[in-house]
């Protein structure tokens, strides 16, 4: 588990690195945790997700039956002040681009990850200059994917997401734990955060909301 010096010259990275949507989108504690106090942590399942992009993570591309695939193609965007990357980007024969986000898990809605690809697609159509309609969600563990379409709908939330983020970095702050049985045992974050002790109505909970208070 690491946590970033006072002393970085970079403390709170601009821009918004996409994946921290995600995180948000599952506790904007956790979010919050990374960019405010630079905390990072690894566990059982952020190193299985490690492992489900490293094909994903090397650059390169690859053209089948006309499809050409873009893996861990850089992605940005000036206006909303993001920038990451692909896993997978298909440019099909008619031009068109098609984000693929690798997940773990198997196939099922998550919010947040259909955020992210948004996101992604939001890059690409500044970058490109053209509308980016489609994505998908690969699923690790099913070996299938989830078509998400960029509807008015999600390409709100995911601007709302955005402008949550970039609002926590202008104005630092701590969300207060709400802990909730299974995502915060998944969450890589659990032995910093403490959310049984500071997301209850507890003794506890009251001295770190007063530690915490600017
Ligand atoms: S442990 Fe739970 S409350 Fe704490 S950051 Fe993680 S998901 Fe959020």
């Amino acid at each position: 588990m690491t946590r970033k010096s006072a002393d970085d010259p970079h403390p709170s990275p601009e821009p918004l690195p996409l994946s921290l949507l995600n995180d948000h989108l599952y506790c904007p504690r956790r979010a919050a945790l990374k960019i405010v106090e630079g905390w990072r942590s690894a566990n059982q399942h952020t190193n299985r997700g490690d492992i489900v992009h490293e094909h994903a993570d090397l650059a390169g591309y690859e053209v089948a039956k006309g499809v050409t695939l873009l893996r861990a193609l850089p992605v940005w965007s000036d206006r909303l002040g993001l920038n990451g990357k692909c896993d997978i980007v298909e440019q099909r024969p008619d031009g068109s681009l098609f984000p693929v986000e690798f997940k773990l898990g198997k196939r099922r809605q998550w919010e947040n990850d259909d955020v992210q690809v948004c996101a992604q697609a939001l890059c690409l159509e500044e970058m490109f200059g053209r509308a980016v309609g489609l994505g998908a969600i690969y699923h690790a563990d099913s070996k299938r994917r989830r078509e998400v379409a960029f509807t008015p709908d999600l390409r709100a939330r995911t601007a709302k997401a955005i402008a949550e983020i970039h609002g926590l970095l202008s104005a630092p702050r701590l969300p207060a734990a709400v802990y909730r049985e299974g995502a915060c045992e998944e969450c890589s974050l659990f032995d910093v955060c403490v959310p049984r002790l500071t997301g209850g109505p507890t003794a506890c909970a009251e001295a770190s909301a007063r530690l915490f208070r600017p």
